[in-house]
């Protein structure tokens, strides 16, 4: 599933013709740089990149592992996503899902020199976000059915970092996109306690007994979000 494009395994690399004799190649910090006697063309220059691929990856992933430490892996639906991060000519942050739970992030060369923390975490907000923008409809239609309530108005909005949704006034449920980490049925037991909400302004005995019904087993997804408020 691609989120913000799709990209091939392309190595870019920049050539240095100034006064070489001997053809070779460099990867320092993750910038691969081939150096070549003036009269070599690209061709031939391209077939030595090619050639030497694997080489050239395995020392560009060193050099990755070593500046992204944070962010390894984050999860979706309950399940553990890698994070791979990659640097390319480009000029926005592109994000893919890819298959065996891996998640490729190719950022613009300028975050390798001022640091990737803060864009990675941007990218993944906004991944969460787009997740969410596919889900919610048909998590919010399957609560209402369930429950024969419905708020007046939701959406999706990033609330402080310790609350994963919340119902406002009695009528307006928000719906933190980083919900979209658990489980789907933990996922539905949050949408569903803030349609309770709707109805119970506390979680007073009745509250509770309203959510029962449907979620027997309450406890056990209120232990996996701890901490939260909801
Ligand atoms: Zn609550």
């Amino acid at each position: 599933m691609s989120i913000f494009g799709k990209r091939n395994n392309v190595i870019t690399y920049t050539v240095n013709k100034a006064v070489n004799k001997d053809i070779y190649i460099t990867v320092q910090n993750g910038e691969v740089v081939v150096n070549a006697p003036w009269y070599f063309t690209s061709n031939k220059i391209q077939s030595l990149v090619q050639e030497k691929k694997n080489w050239i990856l395995s020392k560009i992933e060193e050099y990755e592992k070593q500046v992204s430490p944070n962010i390894q892996s984050v999860k979706i639906f309950g399940k553990n996503y890698d994070v791979k991060v990659l640097y390319e000519n480009i000029k926005t942050p592109e994000l893919n899902l890819e298959e065996n739970y891996q998640i490729k992030i190719i950022l613009p060369l300028k975050y390798k020199k001022v640091g990737n923390e803060q864009i990675l975490k941007m990218c993944i907000d906004k991944m969460y976000e787009q997740i969410a923008n596919t889900e919610i409809d048909n998590i919010m239609e399957k609560i209402r059915l369930m429950l024969g309530i419905a708020p007046e108005e939701y959406s999706i909005k990033k609330l402080e970092s310790n609350e994963l949704a919340k119902c406002v006034a009695g009528k307006i449920i928000y719906i933190n996109p980083e919900l979209m980490k658990y489980k789907r049925e933990i996922i539905e037991y949050v949408v569903a306690h803030e349609f309770c909400h709707l109805k119970y302004k506390t979680h007073c005995k009745s509250f509770y007994e309203m959510l029962e019904t449907n979620f027997a087993e309450y406890k056990k997804y209120e232990k996996e979000i701890e901490g939260y408020e909801y």
